[in-house]
């Protein structure tokens, strides 16, 4: 997210006329969830997922099913083209730690772009929510709770709208999370049968590793940014290709389950 690091008083956070909860499905986000059920009305939260469009093919489903069972609003947003599409004709290189374009494009841009469209929906103050904790990592450790998101309007010309953005689960362990999801009623990603964390599938960040494990579990479609690797010629890390990766696990042996087969554990 485009930080703009300019703090909001404590005493400016009060009368918010929605929360928007940035959801990945991950399970810092599911805490994010819990936290703003038990500080909002349900009518006033929103369940804001967005679609990298490298994300594991359940996430839809899941967002709807919480969005009902919750009783709250949803919204499933995604950039015209997506991943992939991106890659292939516009960026020709795969994100990395310096450069990456696709939480800046993917989920950044198309989130700004949503809040500033419907800012009458939404009302003129609104609270965005998301999921970092400082344990994390040390860039993590060192944000602050709130800061002003970019999408607040500093001049009157085109209206009043404030934005705060409020990171509510900073100061907890990520055990904490999971006990939060039970206590909603919410199961765990899918994932986390095996994997520590939740991220896009072919998550340049992520170790080699948990790649091999969604390439075996979902071979058809990490096929495709294999292909695109090869189309740009350029490898998905540094000295780590997709297709060694991908070629790695495609004994028939490995493949344990079709993604099909996943159910959502809700
Ligand atoms: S999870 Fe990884 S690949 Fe997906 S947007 Fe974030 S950094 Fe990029």
């Amino acid at each position: 997210m485009a930080r703009t690091k300019i703090l909001v008083p404590g005493e400016k956070m009060y009368g918010y006329t929605s929360a928007i909860v940035s959801f990945s499905t991950g399970i810092d986000s599911t805490g994010v969830l819990y936290w703003a059920i038990k500080n909002f009305p349900k009518d006033k939260i929103w369940l804001l997922y967005c679609d990298t469009g490298a994300e594991y093919p359940i996430n839809d489903g899941i967002v709807k099913n919480i969005s009902k069972f919750l009783g709250i609003k949803y919204k499933i947003l995604r950039h015209p083209k997506g991943f992939l599409e991106l890659l292939l004709t516009e960026r020709f290189k795969f994100p990395d730690a310096k450069n990456r374009w696709c939480t800046s494009i993917l989920k950044t841009g198309v989130t700004d772009k949503w809040i500033r469209a419907n800012r009458e929906e939404l009302g003129n103050k609104v609270l965005f929510l998301t999921g970092e904790r400082k344990d994390e990592s040390r860039s993590r450790a060192l944000l602050p709770e709130s800061e002003y998101h970019s999408t607040t309007l500093w001049t009157k010309r085109k209206g009043e709208f404030e934005c705060h953005w409020h990171r509510p689960v900073l100061d907890y362990e990520k055990g904490k999370m999971f006990e939060f999801g039970k206590d909603l009623g919410i199961g765990a990603h899918p994932c986390y049968e095996y994997l520590p964390r939740c991220s896009c599938m072919i998550c340049v960040l992520m170790p080699d590793r948990f790649c091999k494990e969604n390439a075996k579990k979902y071979p058809e479609i990490i096929k495709q940014f294999v292909d695109a690797e090869k189309e740009i010629k350029h490898t998905w890390k540094n000295k780590k290709s997709l297709e060694e990766i991908f070629n790695s696990c495609q004994d028939i042996d490995d493949i344990e389950i079709g993604y099909e087969q996943i159910k959502l554990t809700l």
